[in-house]
């Protein structure tokens, strides 16, 4: 079943060309399920990492598309605006932490994460601040594949020892080892307080997913550590930079992940989810106080503008998909899904292979003791009639919102069935 042109000719994500794992060839997708070439039907626990929140092929979002199509999939942004860029602009403003009023469109997460890191170095530039081009982040992250997003991803993981020095050097805390759901201990901030003060006159900014760390690790945090470091970055002068790509649209429980904090960052990104799973695209949100500092002093603008910025027929999904969302019920939907894969998924804490079982919002997580093997892993998970990717030590599932409890809970069958089999 796996094609040959395929096989010698495509690259996937993290593979070898020479010595690929088997693909499963996917025919059409709607709902809740991926339905491959030969028949068989996956109910989705990915959400084709976490930008499907509405399911696939819905009809609002195609009317959206073909609608858009209609008019002009896209003009230039450049001396150009349209309905699109301004209607969605609107919508995020309004959902968006109170103190950002400013939005850059962008291609992709990476690319919002490497417009984000040029915003926080040019604003330092451009108010007086030329030496304050390093960032400050905490381990187990992930933030992209371009090279200044990937220098900010956990070194160990993102493997940055293969690129020697073609890779900036950052700087580097712990992540927090208070668990979302336990207690605060104040030991956690420490590292980061030794950093920005030691550091604080070349720190630019902290950039952190907010509570939830996505591929870097599944963790989840506690929201005390986001208040402790977003003061001690306003008492440095150093900016703040959530990387709410992943977070998102409701996937923690909260609209954005910030908000199970209450602090707010200077410069946020968005993504995945943006368009639900439609397209590529992203935003990056700024307030007053970073733009005018970039905007007001020499070379009075700010130094990106891809090709395709302010897509029209992304611009018009993501208005589509984001209003909805709003309308949706999503946060009744997300927390049925929270509490069902905490009741489903317990049964896993007491499996030999097992070292963690957590649960966020619409996330669930099974940490095993010894690294997977992701092929054979995969393998089984069809065989179980679902889709499910682990990687390294992690068996995890954030699934589409619109998921039936009947098919969340084939799903957390098959996600303790397999882990039980390891
Ligand atoms: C996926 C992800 C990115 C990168 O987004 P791409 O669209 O893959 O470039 C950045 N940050 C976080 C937190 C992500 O989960």
């Amino acid at each position: 079943m796996v094609e040959d042109f395929d096989r010698n000719h495509l690259w996937h994500p993290y593979t070898s060309t020479s010595n690929p794992l088997p693909v499963y060839k996917a025919d059409h997708a709607e709902g809740c399920e991926i339905v491959l070439e030969d028949g068989r039907r996956l109910i989705d626990g990915m959400s084709s990492w976490w930008c499907a929140i509405h399911g696939y092929n819905h009809p609002v979002l195609n009317e959206a598309a073909v609608a858009q199509i209609r008019r002009m999939s896209h003009v230039m942004f450049g001396g150009l605006t349209h309905e699109p860029a301004v209607s969605l602009g609107k919508l995020l403003l309004r959902i968006a932490p109170p103190s950002m009023s400013k939005i850059f469109y962008a291609d992709s997460g990476s690319v919002a994460v490497e417009v984000a890191m040029k915003m926080a170095v040019q604003y330092n530039f451009a108010t007086g601040h030329p030496r304050k081009t390093d960032f400050v982040t905490i381990r187990r992250g992930y933030h992209g594949d371009t090279w200044n997003a990937m220098s900010v991803c956990d070194p160990v993981t993102g493997m940055h020892s293969l690129f020697g020095s073609a890779l900036p050097v950052r700087r580097f805390v712990p992540s927090p080892s208070s668990r979302f759901d336990g207690e605060w201990n104040d030991e956690d901030i420490r590292p980061l307080e030794d950093m920005v003060r030691q550091h604080h006159d070349t720190l630019a900014a902290l950039i952190l997913e907010p509570v939830v760390q996505g591929a870097g690790g599944m963790w989840f945090y506690h929201p005390e550590y986001l208040r402790k470091a977003v003061a001690l970055c306003r008492e440095y002068g150093i900016l703040v930079i959530f990387d709410e790509i992943a977070t998102g649209f409701g996937r923690t429980g909260r609209l954005f992940a910030w908000e199970h904090a209450g602090v707010e960052p200077d410069i946020m990104c968005i993504g995945k989810a943006l368009t639900g799973g439609y397209m590529t695209f992203s935003a990056v949100l700024a307030s007053d106080k970073v733009a005018d500092g970039i905007s007001c002093n020499p070379p009075y603008a700010f130094m990106h503008g891809p090709t395709f910025m302010g897509n029209p027929l992304a611009c018009a999904v993501a208005k589509a998909s984001t209003e909805l969302l709003l309308a949706s019920g999503w946060k009744e939907k997300v927390r049925a899904i929270e509490a069902q894969l905490r009741e489903e998924l317990q049964p896993a804490v007491s499996l030999p292979a097992v070292s963690d079982v957590r649960v966020l919002g619409s996330i669930g997580v099974i940490e095993v003791k010894k690294p997977v093997d992701m092929g054979y892993m995969q393998r089984r998970f069809v065989e179980e009639g679902v889709w499910v990717r682990p990687f390294g030590r992690l068996v995890y599932v954030m699934p589409p919102y619109i998921i039936s409890p009947e098919q969340l809970g084939r799903l957390t069958h098959a996600l303790v069935k397999i882990t039980g089999e390891l």
